[in-house]
């Protein structure tokens, strides 16, 4: 990846060059689907115009989540072949426990399926109805998983992290006023604190050492147990050694065992910086919860030494979560959500500034102005991206968002679409080639029309919604 020298630079380095290249090579290979715009209008079509009804095989560029979607290393196909699939004790399990205790200091580790499954097992110990439950933005399976408990999920991330134009380098921080007041306003109904790291809701957005250190003391302080949402532990560590002062020399391995000395445990989805294709974990300090975690552990995902993975899956995540913290990987994996994010903007196609670490935001409001938000511009945006680029993006904004309260339409806060990069599996001359077709996409953005719901589905709406383009004659200009 070309970049310009700003604003994160990493550590100084010997080498002549300025391109940031994938530091790996490539053993195995799957065909990219390449379709034709006319092949890719009538898949639109079949699909009602949402793209979570598009077929993946009809995808050429699937930039719909980061989340499981890794391309894993040799070396971890290899381990997962050695695992060792026994009920109970198994070697992968321990293998995964050592992996996890080393890279973030917590002694007791407890496996699950999936991040929202160690949600829910952790919140169903701790939460009663009414209590209260402060982060800096929770994560949508977070909050659903602590309201469905009847308790209430609270975002206290600072303003600069709800503007898209700040360009604060930690826009995922949470506020520490605002969390220490909180805290004294809602004593005894506060069974747990959590920090987000990086801030995904707020767009990947990362949370200084200092930040976290501070949300820590504040918790301390009150008495209430602090767990850090650390799916992207690693990306968040590279981010505090690039922009946070007096930290240039630190490793991100040892930026990330600081980070976690701060708090009291952690929830992760491995699908993420676990670099596999499932998995999760709680891990805590202290052993307080321990009993009712792994009785409700095995009710629901099963034995403790595997919580509803296979120990293939133990032994993936044993190996990613190793291979996360190389530098070099995290230099590359910042690197391509800035340089998509510059080529963007270059064009002239707005987007959330300054970029996070797993994916663009492009600011639609900014960039199709002459579409109004009933007439959904980001779901316009997502299906041109689809029929031009065959690119999938996900729309965030009112086609996910918007209410209709009594037959009046109330728009989401800021109409966004999001380019989520999977990690280690497309490249540069990928990006290039997105890049190329944006250019001519930019161009034309004023002949791209709004679109309509024609099906809402109860719950839920963007996944199963139904939408028609709007003809030439039918939308407002
Ligand atoms: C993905 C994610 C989760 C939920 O994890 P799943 O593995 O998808 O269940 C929770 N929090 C954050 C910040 C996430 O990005």
């Amino acid at each position: 990846m070309g970049s310009d020298p700003r604003p994160d630079r990493p550590s100084p380095k010997t080498g002549r060059h300025r391109t940031i290249i994938e530091p790996f090579k490539i053993k195995v290979v799957e065909p990219l689907a390449l379709r034709t715009p006319e092949q890719r209008a009538l898949n639109l079509k079949r699909a009602g115009y949402n793209l979570f009804l598009v077929p993946a095989g009809e995808v050429t560029f699937d930039f719909l989540t980061d989340s499981g979607t890794t391309a894993m290393s040799a070396a971890q196909w290899g381990a997962m072949m050695v695992a060792d699939e026994s009920y109970a004790g198994s070697q992968s399990f321990e293998r995964f426990e050592r992996v996890v205790r080393a890279v973030t200091g917590f002694q007791h580790v407890i496996p699950t399926h999936q991040g929202r499954a160690a949600e829910r097992l952790l919140f169903s110990v701790l939460l009663q109805p009414g209590m209260k439950v402060p982060s800096n933005n929770h994560f949508d399976t977070t909050r659903a998983n602590i309201e469905q408990l009847g308790a209430e999920a609270v975002d206290l991330v600072i303003a600069e992290g709800r503007d898209p134009a700040d360009l604060h380098p930690f826009k995922g921080n949470i506020d520490l006023a605002r969390l220490e007041r909180f805290c004294s306003e809602n004593r005894g109904r506060i069974p747990l604190g959590m920090l987000t790291i990086t801030n995904n809701t707020g767009g990947g957005q990362p949370v200084s050492l200092a930040n976290v250190r501070g949300a820590a003391e504040v918790y301390r302080r009150h008495g209430i147990p602090f767990l850090l949402d650390a799916c992207r532990f690693a990306e968040n560590s590279y981010f505090v050694k690039l922009r946070e002062p007096g930290r240039s020399l630190s490793s991100a391995r040892e930026i990330a065992l600081e980070t976690f000395a701060q708090a009291d445990g952690c929830l992760m989805s491995a699908k993420k910086d676990g670099l596999s294709n499932i998995g999760g974990f709680i891990a805590l300090r202290e052993d307080r919860w321990l009993d009712r975690l792994r009785s409700q552990l095995i009710l629901t995902e099963g034995f403790p030494t595997y919580g509803g993975l296979a120990a293939r899956d133990l032994e993936a995540l044993a190996v990613g979560l190793e291979e996360v913290l190389d530098e070099r990987y995290l230099e590359y994996r910042l690197a391509t959500a800035r340089y998509m994010a510059e080529g963007m903007n270059r064009l002239g196609i707005p987007t959330v500034q300054p970029p996070g670490g797993h994916a663009v935001y492009i600011d639609v409001k900014a960039f199709l102005p002459h579409i109004p938000p009933h007439e959904f511009p980001g779901q316009a945006l997502v299906c041109e991206l689809y029929r031009r680029e065959g690119v999938r993006s996900c729309e965030i904004g009112s086609a996910m968002f918007g209410k209709f309260t009594a037959g009046k339409f109330i728009p989401a806060a800021m109409e966004l679409v999001r380019l989520a990069f999977p990690r280690r599996s497309y490249t540069q001359s990928h990006f290039d080639y997105v890049l190329e077709g944006l250019a001519s996409l930019a161009d034309e953005r004023t002949s791209i029309r709004g679109m309509r719901l024609s099906y809402e589905p109860p719950y839920l709406r963007h996944f199963t919604a139904r939408f028609e383009p709007l003809g030439p004659a039918e939308s407002t200009p």
